[in-house]
Formats: C-alpha cells, structure tokens, sequence
C-alpha cells in the first residue's frame, strides 16, 4: 500500500507550527539568501525564533564553501549563526568518510571548489585535485596513457564551474581502477541560481558526467539523502518528528524533510512558484507553504 500526502496547505496558524516543534532547518539559497542579498525580514524571524528557545539549523547543498567559510557569509550579511550551526554538503561529504571510517592512508580526489577541500583537510584527510586541476589539459599522442593515484580510495564530486575533461578522466580511472573505491556526490541538483537573470546547470552536472563515465550511481550525501539529517539529528540529539525543515526546492528541502520524517514548509522565495507546487506534475507536497519565512512575524491565527 501506499498513501498519499494531502496538498499542501497555505501557512495560517504559525503558532501552532512553532509550538510543535523544537527546530527549524533552514536551507540557505532562497529561504536566508538569494546569491548574495538577505532575504526581507530573515534577521527579525531568527532572532524571534531563537527568542522561543527554538534550535536553528542551516543546510545548504553548495558544496563551494566550507562551514567556516559560511560562517563568514552570515556574518557579512549580519545573522548571528555559529559554524556548528552550519551543514553544508562540503561539510557533509567529510562527515561522511568519517562516519564510515575512510582510512587516512588512503586519498580523496576532489572535483569540486575551495570548501571541499578545507573540509577534507579538517577531518585529516589527504586529497588531490580540486582547482589544482582546474587548468589541465590533454595532449593526446599516440600510446599516451594518463597516470592516476592508486592509493585514491573516494572520489567526492561537488559543483566545480572549472570542470573538465582532464577531472573527468582522472576521476573515472580513479573510481574503475582502484579496488574498491567510493564515488561520493554533494549534491545532484539540477539547475542553480548563479545569477537571477537564468538557470545555470547545478552539480547534478558534474555527478552526471562522472555517473555516465563510469556507469555508477554516486552515494548522495546532501539534501535529499538521509546523511545529513542522521548526522545533526544525532549530533544535536534531537528527535526529527520535532524538526521543521523550511525550504524552497520540492525534490532537495522538502523530500529531505520528508525522507527524514519531519514537518515541512515550502518558502515562495526561492526557486518553486505556487503554479509548480500546485501543477499537476508535482508529486511533492509539503504540509505548509507561505511566501517568506519573514510570514512568521505577520500571519495571525485566525
Ligand atoms: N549548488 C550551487 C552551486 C549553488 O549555487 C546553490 C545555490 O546558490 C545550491 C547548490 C543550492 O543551495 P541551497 O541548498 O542553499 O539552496
Ligand atoms: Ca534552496
């Protein structure tokens, strides 16, 4: 048997959502941020939050910086958010090697940005690639054979706007070649928001390139994979039907919440209009939705 979910319903007694939760999980791009400019409103709705006891959680699925490095974002857009509070999926992928015991012996090779690498670093792991790759190129000559790193035992694939084909082939020996070795994604996202003026081809683009070279399916350790939600439900021992995950994206944020067994809010600040929640091709129904999460200062019980 299966059940299906009721449609979502539009937000109107935000009380009751409060008080029957213990935290909220923020995704980033599009509920606190948008590129680089605050969300209207998004400091007054945290800091009343916080003002009742609420835990306050942020996971973003761009892998391109590090949890410190986030830390300094939030701080320049003048939210008061710790590190610890921070789950970024670069954080997640080093998280996850942990979790599973990665030898240090062994090697990551990363294609991907800056806050994999800082991550990997942090959790004393040893890692080739990332933007040092960024330049290379092939020269192909007959005979030519490319080397790779026997001792790589994962291969973590994240957005990387300096892709190539170079990262790819490495990436691809790596993952066929050496015994046993893990292909790890961020994030498969398909489209991103780099600019407001389009869609841009998310880090499901990099994933893909590696999937279809190698014919196998990467272990996804950020939204909507369970990884995250296990590890900071764990970390901060907290119960996840106690959790609301708030986002803007159905097939990350909400089936993330849902997978994870908490309640979810949709936020039309971001990536998903009300036409693409109620189309007839969405599958995906939050329990609420409202515009902004800034709705929490202003809709009043009926
Ligand atoms: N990946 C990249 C490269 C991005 O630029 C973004 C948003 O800016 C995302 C993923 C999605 O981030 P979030 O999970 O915070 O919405
Ligand atoms: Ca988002």
């Amino acid at each position: 048997t299966f059940t299906t979910r009721a449609l979502a319903q539009p937000l109107k007694n935000v009380d009751e959502l409060i008080d029957s939760v213990e935290t909220f999980i923020f995704d980033c791009d599009g509920v606190i941020w948008k590129g680089d400019s605050l969300i209207d409103g998004v400091p007054e709705t945290l800091d009343m939050l916080r003002s009742k006891g609420k835990r306050l959680v942020f996971v973003t699925n761009n892998s391109t910086k590090s949890r410190k490095q986030y830390g300094k974002k939030f701080e320049t857009l003048g939210l008061n958010v710790s590190e610890e509070e921070i789950f970024a999926s670069s954080f997640a992928a080093a998280a996850y090697l942990k979790s599973i015991n990665f030898p240090n012996d062994k090697k990551v090779y990363v294609i991907g940005e800056d806050g994999i690498l800082k991550e990997l670093e942090l959790a004393g792991y040893q890692y080739l690639g990332g933007p040092e790759d960024s330049g290379k190129k092939i020269e192909l000559k007959p005979g030519f054979l490319m080397e790779h790193d026997k001792d790589v035992g994962a291969v973590v694939v994240g957005f990387d706007r300096y892709f190539n084909y170079y990262k790819i082939q490495y990436g691809t020996l790596c993952i066929c070649e050496n015994p046993g070795c893990l292909f790890i994604a961020t994030n498969r996202d398909a489209v991103t928001h780099l600019t407001d003026a389009q869609e841009w081809a998310g880090g499901g683009s990099m994933v893909g390139a590696i999937s279809g070279s190698t014919q196998r399916e990467p272990l996804v350790v950020g939204k909507p994979s369970t990884f995250m939600m296990d590890y900071l439900a764990n970390e901060f021992g907290i119960l996840k039907s106690q959790i609301c995950m708030v986002g803007d994206r159905l097939d990350t944020d909400i089936l993330f919440g849902q997978n994870g067994g908490c309640k979810t809010l949709l936020v039309l600040s971001g990536v998903t209009s009300l036409a693409m929640l109620q189309s007839p091709q969405n599958s995906i129904q939050p329990d609420f939705y409202t515009n902004k999460i800034s709705d929490f200062l202003s809709i009043k019980a009926a």
